[in-house]
């Protein structure tokens, strides 16, 4: 009887490998180079890949691709790195309203937003230009908004262990615009705060009262 059901197993996965092979054409894809693939892509989705437009649209969305995925191979802790220094300040030092555009994991299709980021020096800045570049490290990547923001935030805490850290990002996902799941205009907002930001009301509702003021429109 064991003996039975092992075959009927086996049988079955079988067929299931063969179902997927069918599917999705050979298994091992590593010896295609991404243009190919892409063309293949398009293939799949109905079109043709020789009409004028589209002859070079693989090499255009490969390169797009790579450099919209190119903080993957970028160290954010080696950037910061080289733009610290010594003060004594400790009031609360902001950039607000950075753009940022990235690609959600789920569906590879663009969020794009603003971030805010925001901290009390704890005798050491990092160079205002820096944040920005931090922002474009972790954005150009396939990512989630919570964790983005998340990372902004440990990031900054590692490199210059400040009183606090607050990251507030506010974004729009073409993933839910474009596919009619939802509202239209909704946007979605994650926070992370760390020390002070978090331990204490009042450097929390001064942070979000900043980045509120002198909203004039939406993004
Ligand atoms: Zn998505």
């Amino acid at each position: 009887m064991p003996v039975e059901k092992k075959s009927v197993s086996r049988e079955l996965s079988v067929k299931q490998v063969a179902a997927l092979k069918k599917m999705t054409g050979p298994v091992n894809l590593s010896g295609a180079n991404t243009e190919d693939l892409l063309r293949e892509l398009l293939v799949r989705l109905g079109e043709d890949p020789e009409r004028d437009g589209l002859i070079k649209t693989p090499e255009r969305m490969a390169k797009a691709l790579q450099y919209l995925t190119k903080g993957n191979h970028e160290d954010p802790a080696s950037v910061l790195q080289g733009a610290l220094f010594d003060v004594n300040y400790d009031e609360m030092v902001i950039v607000k309203d950075i753009e940022m555009f990235s690609l959600c994991e789920h569906h590879v299709l663009p969020f794009y937003g603003k971030v805010h980021v925001a901290y009390i020096p704890n005798g050491k800045v990092v160079g205002l230009s820096k944040i920005p570049r931090l922002v474009d490290i972790f954005s150009r990547r396939l990512q989630i908004q919570e964790r983005l923001t998340v990372q902004i935030a440990e990031t900054l805490q590692e490199a210059i262990q400040p009183q606090g850290v607050g990251v507030v990002i506010e974004a729009r996902h073409m993933c839910v615009m474009m596919r009619g799941v939802e509202k239209q205009h909704s946007s979605a907002v994650t926070s992370h705060m760390l020390g002070s930001f978090r331990l204490s009301d009042k450097t929390r509702k001064e942070f979000l009262a900043l980045i509120r003021n002198g909203k004039s429109e939406s993004f």
